[in-house]
């Protein structure tokens, strides 16, 4: 591997021209140990909110003169989409198809099943929302976990393909076969973050961030013009590679969503053996594919975070191929077993790091 230090040396002069920022001019900033915060330098008028929605903890912060007011609203959004989704409530939305097998489903829930459904296409079956009663069996929604048997896990891979779900997109009827399940959580979150962009925007928000649970999307630059600053978090400080840092870079963003998946965020262990909450449909286990974590860079926040999953499923090969055929969509890190850190073309301007790592390109 070599350091790739021709990349970061244009950093300063490209990245108001590339896939860093959307929005301002970028100006090099100080590593501000990616706490993902805004530095407050000006007196625009500023609102934080902390609030603990799918299962996670999600800051919201706005700068504008309606900064509180549209604080306010994302929070209510968030809570408002979380009792949506939640299959941990009984009268969510996802909970009543679950339960009932078939619902005519909202705008919104037809949008994000919509969404769900064309990743499965793209990814050939590596995001599926189906995937949900394994998700059960293997206790990543009690959180009282246990290894099933192989057996099982046949018998249930019987009720997994999205393929088999009968959904009417006219009239947004869904209808799940007998024992089927759908769970949103790979990507609701991101979808939740796109749609505080648009309460931002309806408040006119000069600048702002929310982040749930380690996810990020960034709205505008910070207000000082700067880029916003997103570390991504060290997946196993015990590999020899990572050690020693509490992230593996940081990336200069305005206007995109930072979604990062990795099985260091919920698992278990048995036997000396991890498991953790990635499944990957084709075996009904979590997914082994040699990445620790992935984190995909988007202005399209639900994309992002849909494909942070598949793109965990699918292992480095093929996430790469599947960058090359989609460079135009998003960008991705990949952080490998063994501690190599892989980045898309894309971000060659954006990302610092202590550590080497590669960049490849389309
Ligand atoms: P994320 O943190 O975005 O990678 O999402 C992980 C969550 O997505 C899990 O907790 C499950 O709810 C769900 N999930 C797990 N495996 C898959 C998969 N292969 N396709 C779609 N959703 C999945
Ligand atoms: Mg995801």
């Amino acid at each position: 591997m070599t350091r790739q230090i021709g990349c970061l040396l244009l950093a300063a002069a490209l990245c108001a021209l590339t896939g860093c920022g959307d929005a301002g001019q970028a100006t090099e900033q100080e590593t501000s140990s990616a706490s993902q915060t805004a530095t407050e330098t000006e007196e625009l008028p500023s609102s934080t909110q902390q609030v603990f929605a799918m299962d996670t903890y999600m800051t919201v912060t706005a700068y504008g003169d309606q900064a509180e007011a549209a604080v306010s609203a994302a929070v209510e959004e968030i809570q408002r989409l979380d009792a949506l989704w939640s299959v941990g409530e009984s009268d969510s939305e996802i909970s009543i198809l679950n339960d009932s097998g078939s619902i005519l489903l909202s705008e919104e829930t037809a949008e994000l099943v919509e969404r769900s459904l064309t990743l499965y296409q793209e990814t050939g079956g590596a995001f599926d929302i189906t995937i949900y009663p394994l998700m059960v069996e293997w206790g990543f929604t009690s959180g009282e976990y246990q290894v099933p048997t192989q057996e099982r896990i046949d018998e249930l891979l019987e009720l997994v393909g999205s393929d088999k779900l009968e959904y009417d997109a006219e009239t947004r009827q869904l209808t799940l076969p007998e024992g089927m399940a759908i769970d949103l959580g790979g990507i609701a979150k991101g979808y939740v973050s796109d749609h505080i962009m648009d309460v931002f925007e309806e408040y006119g928000v000069v600048s702002g961030m929310v982040s749930l649970g380690g996810n990020v999307q960034t709205y505008h630059t910070k207000t000082d013009g700067s880029l916003w600053r997103v570390g991504i978090e060290n997946p196993d400080e015990t590999v020899e590679a990572l050690s020693g840092v509490s992230y593996v870079g940081i990336l200069s963003v305005g206007d995109k969503a930072v979604i990062t998946s990795g099985g260091y965020e919920r698992y278990f262990e048995e036997d000396g053996v991890t498991y953790h909450h990635i499944i990957d449909p084709s075996t009904g286990s979590s997914a082994r594919s040699g990445l620790l974590s992935v984190t995909i860079v988007s202005e399209d926040g639900t994309l992002a975070d849909g494909l942070s999953t598949s793109l965990f499923v699918m292992g480095k090969e093929k996430a790469l191929a599947f960058w090359a055929e989609h460079s135009d969509e998003f960008d991705a890190v990949l952080v490998e077993e063994d501690g190599a850190v892989t980045i898309t073309g894309g971000l060659k301007d954006c990302f610092e790091s202590d550590l080497d790592y590669t960049c490849v390109e389309s």
